[in-house]
C-alpha cells in the first residue's frame, strides 16, 4: 500500500511504500476510497499539533471496504462499505455508559502499523487511522459499516468534519426551533453547523467569516444572514439582526482569540457558545470575567459529543433523505500524489473541503 508521511512539520508530505502486518483478531483491513483533508491535519503540517509526534501517516476522515475481518470480529464482512471514527471507546469507562464515547480515554490503537519493506520499522498514524492511505488496519470497532449505495467521497466526510459541525449543533448543543444562531468560521466545520442550524429550525443564522467566498457557500447552506468581519463589527452586526444577542454562537476556528470572544459578546443573556474549532496547543484565553456574569455559557464540543454507531448512520440517513448536503462540501478531489496542493488549498482558503482519491 501507498501513504503520505509527514516527517516533519513545514516539510510537504511524502508518498511511500508500506507493507501491512497480519490483521489482529479484533481488527479490519480496510481499502481505503476517499478522505477528507481537515484543518486538524494541517495543524499538525503547521507544528502546532505536537501530542502527534512524527513522522507519522497523516488523515482522520476516511471511508472504504472492508477487506479482510479478524477471527474474533462480529457485525463486520469482507466487501462492507465503511466510515472511520477517529475516536476509539472502550464501552464500558463512565463516560462510554453515560452515552459520551467521544470522551473516552481509550488510546488510539497502536498494532496494525504499515512497515517499510526493507527494514519493517513501522510508521505512526494518526488517530490510530493514517486515512491519507490506500490502506489501514483498524480495531473493527471504528469502522461503522453504511449502505453500500452512498458515494464513499462523501461519507468520508461523516468522519471528522461532518460530525463534528453537525453535532455540535444536535448533539452538544441542542439547538432548539426558533431561536437564533451565530456560526464564526464558514470552513469544513462551520458549514456544517450552518446547515444542522437550518435542519433543526433556528433562525436567524448568521454566518460570520473574513472571505466573501466562504459567506457565499454559508448561504447555500442556510445562513439566512452573513457579516464579513474583515469589513464591519460581528457582535454589533448580530445582536442587531437578533434583537439583543443569538442564542446559541458556533466557534468553529479554532484560533480563540477574537472571533472566540466576540462569539461570547454576540450572545444574549442565558446565551450558550460552543467552542467547536481545535485550537493550537498552548492557547490561551484572555477575557473580562465580567462577560459572562449575565449567566452566559461557553462550553465545548469534542467530535460533535459523536456516539459514530448512532449518529453516523444518522447523518447517513439525512443525507439519503437530501436533507443534508454533502455533495456541496466536496469542492475538489485530489490523487494522493498531490496532497501538498490539497494543503495549499485549504490554507488559502479555497474550499470547504478536498477529498483525496485513493483509488
Ligand atoms: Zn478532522
Ligand atoms: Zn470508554
Amino acid at each position: 500500500m501507498k501513504a503520505a508521511v509527514l516527517y516533519a512539520p513545514h516539510t510537504p508530505l511524502r508518498i511511500e511504500e508500506f507493507d501491512l502486518p497480519d490483521v489482529g483478531p479484533d481488527q479490519v483491513r480496510v481499502r481505503l476510497v476517499a478522505s477528507g483533508v481537515c484543518h486538524s491535519d494541517w495543524h499538525v503540517v503547521k507544528g502546532e499539533w505536537p501530542h502527534i509526534p512524527v513522522p507519522t501517516i497523516l488523515g482522520h476522515e476516511g471511508a472504504g471496504v472492508v477487506e479482510e475481518v479478524g477471527a474474533e470480529v462480529r457485525g463486520l464482512q469482507v466487501g462492507d462499505h465503511v466510515v472511520l471514527s477517529w475516536k476509539r471507546n472502550c464501552g464500558t469507562c463512565e463516560m462510554c455508559q453515560r452515552g459520551y464515547p467521544n470522551l473516552c480515554d481509550a488510546p488510539a490503537d497502536t498494532r496494525g502499523l504499515p512497515r517499510f519493506p526493507g527494514n519493517g520499522q513501522t510508521m505512526n498514524k494518526m488517530a490510530g487511522l493514517g486515512t491519507f492511505s490506500t490502506e489501514t488496519i483498524v480495531p473493527a470497532d471504528v469502522a461503522i459499516p453504511i449502505p453500500k449505495e452512498v458515494p464513499l467521497r462523501q461519507a468520508a466526510l461523516v468522519g471528522c468534519g461532518v460530525m463534528t459541525g453537525v453535532g455540535a449543533v444536535i448533539n452538544t448543543a441542542q439547538v432548539q426551533p426558533g431561536t437564533s444562531v451565530a456560526v464564526f468560521g464558514c470552513g469544513g466545520v462551520g458549514l456544517n453547523c450552518i446547515q444542522a442550524a437550518a435542519m433543526v429550525g433556528a433562525g436567524p443564522i448568521v454566518a460570520v467569516d473574513l472571505r466573501d467566498n466562504k459567506l457565499e457557500m454559508a448561504r447555500s447552506f442556510g445562513a439566512t444572514h452573513t457579516v464579513n468581519a474583515g469589513r464591519e463589527d460581528p457582535v454589533a452586526r448580530i445582536q442587531a439582526i437578533t434583537g439583543g444577542g443569538a442564542h446559541y454562537a458556533f466557534e468553529a476556528i479554532g484560533l480563540t482569540g477574537e472571533p472566540f470572544l466576540q462569539a461570547i459578546q454576540c450572545t444574549r443573556k442565558r446565551g450558550v457558545t460552543v467552542f467547536v474549532g481545535h485550537a493550537p496547543e498552548n492557547t490561551p484565553v484572555q477575557m473580562d470575567a465580567r462577560l459572562l456574569m449575565p449567566e452566559k455559557m461557553v462550553i465545548a464540543s469534542m467530535y460533535g459529543t459523536a456516539r459514530p454507531r448512532v449518529d453516523f448512520p444518522r447523518l447517513i440517513g439525512l443525507y439519503q433523505a437530501g436533507r443534508l448536503k454533502l455533495d456541496e462540501l466536496v469542492s475538489r478531489v485530489y490523487p494522493l500524489e498531490q496532497v501538498n496542493e490539497a494543503f495549499d488549498a485549504l490554507a488559502r482558503g479555497e474550499v470547504a473541503r478536498s477529498v483525496l482519491d485513493l483509488t
